[in-house]
């Protein structure tokens, strides 16, 4: 399994980094995990073609998770005339909210989408097991109405955890336990508060998580400058074969 860091900036563009986007890929067939504002032109760099990314998993609703969203359907429409399946899977109400989204964003277009095969699956308390995937959400610490979760999927024998925003949550412990990667938020240094998890805090913490592989994402700019020694930080264009 590959990882490829299509974005793993905040939500201010902080470093000149991405939004949030990771995909997930093995010979033939691509994951996406977030689709923030900035995801359809990281996957044109990576020369990746949209109809071979079966999944898009969203972890909650704010633009530097899901904004590129609108972007990925109209090229599915207009560009690629896609014709291959596509797997949304997000929080309560995704495909009125992908609506919504495509609506507000290109005007007349949201009609259009049922010109694609497009599956929308909602988080439940229960794990959702499609195709060869299964993939379990907890809810997470992050602003109510964002519906924020995160994220563990299981898929071709590999485990990946994604922490979505959140500050603590004893959730993280389960969605990461045993992950051959997890990807974890870390917006702060040293600021505790809530919403957002912190490098001190994640330190502190380090002995509970029952994951070795664990790479950080969603950093400010004081997190960008400081060198750490625990854990390991993300950068754009990164690939991580695990
Ligand atoms: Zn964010």
């Amino acid at each position: 399994m590959r990882l490829t860091v299509l974005g793993c900036g905040d939500a201010f563009g902080n470093g000149a980094r991405n939004n949030s986007a990771f995909l997930l890929s093995d010979e033939n067939e691509h994951v996406l995990v977030d689709c923030g504002a900035t995801t359809l032109i990281r996957l044109k760099h990576e020369s990746i073609a949209l109809e071979d990314i079966s999944t898009i998993i969203i972890s909650h609703f704010h633009g530097d998770h899901y904004g590129g969203i609108p972007f990925f359907l109209i090229s599915s429409l207009f560009e690629e005339t896609r014709k291959s399946p596509l797997t949304i899977v997000g929080p309560a109400n995704i495909k009125e909210k992908i609506f919504q989204l495509q609506e507000a964003m290109y005007a007349g277009t949201g009609e259009k989408l049922d010109q694609l095969d497009i599956t929308y699956l909602e988080y439940g308390r229960d794990p959702i097991e499609f195709a060869d995937k299964k993939l379990i959400a907890k809810p997470v610490e992050h602003s109510p109405p964002s519906i924020p979760h995160g994220v563990r999927l299981e898929w071709k024998n590999k485990v990946f955890a994604f922490s979505g925003d959140t500050s603590w949550t004893d959730n993280l412990l389960e969605l990461s336990a045993g992950a051959h990667l997890f990807i974890c938020e870390c917006n702060f240094l040293h600021e505790q508060a809530f919403g957002h998890l912190c490098y001190d805090e994640l330190v502190e913490r380090k002995d509970q998580l029952m994951c070795e592989n664990v790479w950080l994402s969603h950093m400010g700019t004081e997190m960008l400058n400081q060198e750490i020694s625990v854990f390991n930080k993300l950068t754009d264009g990164m690939k991580i074969e695990f």
